[in-house]
C-alpha cells in the first residue's frame, strides 16, 4: 500500500497547543492559548451536578436540547431584538469549531473560493481545504485591523461561495459595527455567496460598545451562519458547546453535516446551560464589565514594561508590540520569552498567509490577577 498522502499537508500542531505545551515544559505563566483560569459561575456548576444526578444521560435531540434552543432564542430577542425560530434556525454544536466546520462543509464545493481576513482564526482554512475550496486571504488594514473595502470588493467574483468575518476579532479585538454589516450586505448582493459570522466573543466588548450581530442585518442574515460559543461566555472552554443560527434552509444543510460529524452534543451540559441562561441573564449582561476590568488591570501592568499595548476594544486578548525589546521574528520571540523569561504568548504572524512587517504578540488576560501579576513581574525585567 502506498504511503498516505495528507489532505492537509501544510497543517502542523496548532500554535495554541504548541505554546501551551512549551509553557508547561518550562513552567512559564501561560498567557498564550485563550482560556480563563477561573471557574464557571458556581450556580452553573451546581446545575451541572443536578443534571448529572438526574436523568440526562442519553442522546440529546440532533439539533440540540429543546430547552436550550428556546433559551438561546429568548436571549437573541432580549440582547439584539432578533426573532429566530428555535425549531428550525438554531443548531447546538460541539463548540463553535464544529459549527464553523459544518457551515463550511455545507456550502463550499470543489473549486469555490472563500474570503477570509488575516489575521484569521486558525480553524477556517483547514475546514475550507477539506471541503475542496480555496481560501483567499485579504489582510486587515493596520493599525486598527479594519477591512480594506476596495480590495474586498475587487476580490468578490462568481466563484466566491463564502466570506468569513470574525467580530470581536481574535487576535486584534477589532469590532465590526452595523454599518460594516450594511456594507457587506451591499457587496454580496450580486453574488451567490454566503457569510459566516464568527461571533464567539459577543459578550466581550468594551468602553460602552455594543456587539453588532449579523443577525440584526436582515438582508445579510438571510444568507448568513452566525456562530457562538458557550465556552467563552461561561468560562468553560473545555465543555466544547456552541451553536449556529441560520435561516431554516441553511440550518437544514448545516444539520445534514452536523448529524454525521457528532450527531448531537453532550446532554447534561445542554440541560444545565438551558436552565442557567434563563435564570441568570445577568451573567452575560455583566460580562463586558467583568472583562473590561481585567483588560484595564493588565494594560496597567504592561505600562511600565517595554511592550506597547495596542488598543483592545474586545475579546480577552491584548496585542502588544515588542520592537523596543527584540529584533527577533515573533515565533522566535515567543519561544524565547517562554523559555528564558517564563511568559508564554501567541505570535501573531501564524494567523497570516503573508505576515506584515510588525512585531506583535498576543496575551490572553482571562486570568486571575495573581497570574497577571506574576507575568508582569517577569515582563518588567525585560
Ligand atoms: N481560540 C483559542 C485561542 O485563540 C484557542 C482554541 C484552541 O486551543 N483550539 O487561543
Amino acid at each position: 500500500m502506498k504511503a498516505l498522502v495528507s489532505k492537509l499537508p501544510s497543517v502542523g500542531t496548532t500554535i495554541f497547543t504548541v505554546m501551551t505545551q512549551l509553557a508547561e515544559q518550562h513552567r512559564a505563566v501561560n498567557l498564550s492559548q485563550g482560556f480563563p483560569n477561573f471557574d464557571p459561575p458556581a450556580g452553573l456548576i451546581d446545575l451541572v451536578d443536578k443534571c448529572l444526578a438526574g436523568r440526562h444521560h442519553q442522546y440529546a435531540p440532533m439539533p440540540g436540547s429543546v430547552a436550550l434552543r428556546a433559551a438561546i432564542a429568548g436571549k437573541l430577542k432580549d440582547m439584539y431584538g432578533v426573532t429566530v425560530d428555535p425549531g428550525t434556525d438554531i443548531t447546538v454544536t460541539s463548540g463553535a469549531t464544529e459549527a464553523i466546520f459544518d457551515a463550511i462543509q455545507a456550502v463550499v464545493r470543489r473549486g469555490d473560493e472563500v474570503i477570509v481576513f488575516d489575521p484569521c482564526y486558525d480553524s477556517y482554512e483547514p475546514s475550507i481545504t477539506l471541503a475542496g475550496g480555496k481560501a483567499v486571504h485579504l489582510p486587515l488594514l493596520l493599525p486598527d485591523f479594519t477591512i480594506d473595502w476596495d480590495r474586498f470588493a475587487a476580490s468578490l467574483n462568481e466563484r466566491t461561495r463564502l466570506v468569513i468575518v470574525n467580530s470581536p476579532h481574535n487576535p486584534s479585538g477589532a469590532l465590526l459595527d452595523a454599518a460594516d454589516f450594511d456594507r457587506i450586505a451591499e457587496l454580496l448582493r450580486p453574488y451567490d455567496c454566503y457569510l459566516l459570522s464568527d461571533e464567539v466573543y459577543e459578550h466581550v466588548v468594551f468602553d460602552g460598545a455594543r456587539h453588532s450581530t449579523v443577525l440584526a442585518q436582515r438582508e445579510l442574515a438571510a444568507r448568513s451562519f452566525a456562530v457562538f460559543s458557550f465556552g467563552k461566555t461561561y468560562h468553560a472552554t473545555g465543555w466544547k458547546l456552541g451553536y449556529c443560527v441560520a435561516p431554516a434552509a441553511l440550518s437544514a444543510e448545516l444539520r445534514r453535516v452536523h448529524q454525521y460529524v457528532t450527531f448531537s452534543s453532550t446532554t447534561p451540559l445542554q440541560q444545565a446551560l438551558a436552565e442557567y441562561l434563563v435564570a441568570h441573564p445577568e451573567h452575560h449582561r455583566e460580562l463586558p464589565a467583568f472583562y473590561q476590568e481585567r483588560r484595564d488591570y493588565f494594560a496597567a501592568l504592561l505600562e511600565p514594561t517595554k511592550f506597547r499595548a495596542l488598543p483592545a476594544p474586545g475579546t480577552y486578548f491584548q496585542l502588544a508590540d515588542y520592537s523596543a525589546i527584540s529584533e527577533l521574528p515573533d515565533v522566535e520571540f515567543a519561544r524565547w520569552l517562554t523559555i528564558e523569561h517564563g511568559v508564554a504568548t501567541i505570535p501573531v504572524s501564524v494567523f497570516y498567509e503573508r505576515p506584515p512587517d510588525v512585531k506583535l504578540v498576543r496575551f490572553c488576560f482571562a486570568k486571575e490577577n495573581a497570574t497577571l501579576d506574576a507575568a508582569a513581574r517577569r515582563l518588567r525585567a525585560l
